[in-house]
C-alpha cells in the first residue's frame, strides 16, 4: 500500500508514521509513506527524527487542493491527522480552525478523490459530542460540540460523510478519546503537566479538577486505525476509546506521584469557558467488528510517557 498521512508531523501523525516506518503494522503491507504537513507551531520535523529518509515529506498546506492532489499522486489511502487542535487556542481565535479543520478537510477530499485514492480515514474527536454527564455515547448520539475546536471538528465529520455519499470515495470517520504518549505538544495535559513539574513550577489545574476525560495511549490509537484500514469496514464512523476515565485532579496526582514529587503542586487556575465536563465514548462498535482492544496498561504507559520527557529534555526545550 502506498499511504499518505496529512498533519503526519504532529503528535498522533508522527507516532502513526514511526509506527508503521519501523513494522509495527505489517498487515498494511506499505511500500510507500508520504507526508504532507505545512509545519505550523504545532508539527516539527523533530517529531519524525530517525524516519526522514525512509519516507517522503512535503511542507504543504492541506487548503492548497491542487498541490495536495499531485502530492496523492498514486497513493491508495490517506491518513488525515492535519487539524488545528488545540481547545483554548479555538477559544482565543477561532477562524484558523475553520481554515484548516472545515475547509482543509474539504480540500484533502477533493484532492484524494483527483488523485483516484481508494480510501480515506477522517481522524475525529470525542469532543464533538459534547458533554456526556452519564453513559457512553455511541456512533449515532447527535452532535453537541463546545468549542470552536470540536465546532470544527463536527464540520469536518459531516464534510467527510457527506463527500463520501455524494462523490463515492470510501471514508471512514473515527472519534477517539484523549491520546497521551511521546512527541506532544507541551500546551497539552500531559506534557504539560510533566514539563511543568520539571521546570520546578506548579502544575495549572483547570476550575477544580473534576472533569473527567478518558485517556487512550498513542500507540493504541495506532492500532484501531490500521484494523479499520487494513480491513473492510461495515460502517463509516468507530468511536475509539482507552477505557479509561479519571478527573484531572486524578491525572495531575498520578503525575505528581510518578516523579516523586507531593500533592502541593498542583494549584488551581480560572477555568477555560463551557468546559465539558465529562466525554466517554462507547466504542463496542470497533471491538466487536474488529476485535480492537487498547493492549496498554494505563499507569504503565503513563508512568513510562513521564520518564519519555523526562529523558527526552532537547526535544521539549528546542
Ligand atoms: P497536533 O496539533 O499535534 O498536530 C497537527 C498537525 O497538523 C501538525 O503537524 C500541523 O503542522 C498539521 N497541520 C495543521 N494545519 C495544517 C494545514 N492547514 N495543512 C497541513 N498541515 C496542517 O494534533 P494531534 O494531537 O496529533 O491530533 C491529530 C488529529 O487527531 C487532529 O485531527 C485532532 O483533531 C485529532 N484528535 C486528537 C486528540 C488528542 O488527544 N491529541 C484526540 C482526539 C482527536
Amino acid at each position: 500500500m502506498r499511504l499518505a498521512v496529512t498533519g503526519g508531523a504532529g503528535f498522533i501523525g508522527s507516532n502513526f508514521v514511526r509506527g508503521v516506518a519501523e513494522g509495527r503494522h505489517p498487515e498494511l503491507d506499505v511500500e510507500r509513506i508520504i507526508v504532507i504537513d505545512n509545519l505550523t507551531y504545532a508539527g516539527t520535523l523533530s517529531n519524525l527524527d530517525g524516519l526522514l529518509d525512509d519516507i517522503t515529506f512535503h511542507r504543504t498546506d492541506i487548503c492548497d487542493t491542487e498541490t495536495v492532489t499531485r502530492r496523492l499522486a498514486g497513493c491508495d489511502a490517506v491518513v488525515h491527522f492535519a487539524a488545528e487542535s488545540h481547545v483554548d487556542r479555538s477559544i482565543a481565535s477561532g477562524l484558523p480552525f475553520m481554515r484548516s479543520n472545515v475547509l482543509g478537510t474539504q480540500s484533502a477530499l477533493e484532492a484524494a478523490a483527483a488523485a483516484g485514492v481508494d480510501r480515506f480515514m477522517h481522524i475525529s474527536t470525542d469532543e464533538v459530542y459534547g458533554p456526556v454527564p452519564t453513559g457512553a455515547t455511541a456512533e449515532d448520539a447527535p452532535l453537541v460540540p463546545s468549542s470552536p475546536y470540536a465546532a470544527s471538528k463536527a464540520g469536518s465529520d459531516l464534510v467527510a460523510l457527506a463527500f463520501a455519499r455524494t462523490h463515492g470515495l470510501p471514508v471512514v470517520v473515527t472519534r477517539c478519546s484523549n491520546n497521551y504518549g511521546p512527541y506532544q505538544n507541551l500546551e497539552k495535559a500531559i506534557p504539560r503537566f510533566v514539563t511543568s513539574l520539571l521546570r520546578g513550577d506548579d502544575i495549572p489545574l483547570y476550575g477544580t479538577g473534576t472533569q473527567v476525560r478518558d485517556w487512550l495511549h498513542v500507540g493504541d490509537h495506532a492500532n484501531a486505525i490500521t484494523a479499520l484500514l487494513a480491513g473492510t469496514p461495515k460502517e463509516s464512523v468507530y468511536n475509539i476509546g482507552g477505557g479509561c476515565g479519571l478527573t484531572n485532579l486524578e491525572l495531575a496526582r498520578l503525575v505528581v506521584d510518578e516523579l516523586g514529587l507531593k500533592p502541593d503542586r498542583i494549584s488551581f487556575v480560572q477555568d477555560r469557558p463551557a468546559h465539558d465536563t465529562r466525554y466517554c465514548v462507547d466504542d463496542s462498535r470497533i471491538r466487536d467488528e474488529f476485535g480492537y482492544r487498547p493492549q496498554r496498561d494505563f499507569h504503565d504507559a503513563v508512568r513510562e510517557t513521564v520518564v519519555w520527557y523526562a529523558q527526552n529534555r532537547s526535544w521539549w526545550q528546542r
